[in-house]
């Protein structure tokens, strides 16, 4: 396989979760050398999801971790390899692409961006305060606990849903109306006696207290809570653009390319991008 002088990787991907392993298992296979980069653990946001009931061919569902450890296992098959760290920036150089990271550089012909989302921050929130972005708590950690959850579409719903089997309460704070999550969703939500949905409700600041959190609210009385599971304001997470738009060479994919936020529509969009970063290698990166 051409590769251009002074370029260790034909692609660096990005990201660990269902977007970059996808992406990275199908340039693998196809001959290409990959190098994966993940900040975190292999699998991303869908490593910490209980069942997951929507992903296609396991019709009983399949937990988040059994499913993301398939995709490793497939990726790893393949030879796709993987660096743990921090990608900070991509730039062009030359003819290809620098990516660089905590440990240093790293030359690519194409880079594949398969980040994620990021949730709105909480800048009132007290440093050491438990305020988590959800989905990587476990329940049980917070059995017999009072929690709440802030956001009104399905990943808050899922958060609720999952903290409810072992908190005592879990209160679920949104701005608007209506929950947006669907309404197998929503109805489960309100066959859970230990969930109170607040809707038309904001966090106007949060207060640290021994054992976690007061949270006081655009209506009715303060909350004393345990953690606060922040699920709102969900933004892709293209901080290694600095802002830019994409170069050349550069594959947007998954979350952080606007999909459809679900595990299926995030490894299908991470296989149309591998697609696209495998012509664009094959036409020598024209
Ligand atoms: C609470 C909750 C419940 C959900 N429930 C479901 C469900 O039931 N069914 C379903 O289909 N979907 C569900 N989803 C959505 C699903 O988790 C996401 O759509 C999916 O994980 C997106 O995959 P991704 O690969 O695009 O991004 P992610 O899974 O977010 O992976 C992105 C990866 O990039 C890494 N990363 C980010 N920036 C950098 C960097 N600079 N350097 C190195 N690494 C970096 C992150 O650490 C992460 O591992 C849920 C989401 C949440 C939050």
């Amino acid at each position: 396989m051409a590769r251009m002088k002074g370029q260790e990787w034909d692609a660096v991907v990005i990201g660990g979760g269902p977007a970059g392993l996808t992406a990275g298992t199908y340039l693998a296979r196809a001959g290409r050398r990959v190098l994966l980069i993940e900040r975190g653990r292999l699998g991303g946001r869908a490593l910490g999801l209980g069942l997951i009931e929507n992903y296609p061919g396991f019709p009983a569902g399949i937990s988040g971790r059994r499913l993301m450890r398939r995709f490793t296992t497939q990726a790893r098959r393949w030879g796709l390899a993987v660096r743990r760290g921090l990608a900070l920036h991509i730039g062009r150089r030359g003819d290809g692409m620098i990516v660089s990271s905590e440990k240093g550089g790293i030359h690519a012909r194409a880079v594949l961006v398969c980040t994620g989302t990021r949730f709105v921050e909480i800048p009132e929130a007290p440093s050491g305060g438990r305020v988590g972005h959800g989905a990587f708590e476990r329940a049980r950690d917070f059995r017999g606990a009072t929690v709440a959850v802030l956001g009104g579409g399905e990943a808050a719903a899922h958060q609720a849903l999952a903290l409810a089997k072992a908190a005592e309460r879990v209160h679920l704070l949104h701005r608007g109306p209506f929950l947006k999550a669907i309404p197998l969703l929503r109805r489960r939500l309100a066959e859970r006696r230990n969930v109170d949905i607040h809707a038309r409700c904001r966090v106007e600041s949060v207060g640290r207290l021994r054992d976690g959190l007061t949270l006081s609210l655009s209506r009715g009385r303060p909350l004393e809570v345990r953690a606060l599971f922040v699920l709102a304001g969900q933004q892709p997470e293209l901080s290694v653009l600095g802002g830019r738009p994409a170069p050349r060479g550069c594959f947007l994919a998954g979350d952080a390319a606007s999909a459809p936020r679900q595990v299926a529509a995030a490894a299908a969009d991470g296989m149309r991008a591998a697609m696209e970063c495998e012509r664009y290698l094959e036409a020598g990166c024209a």
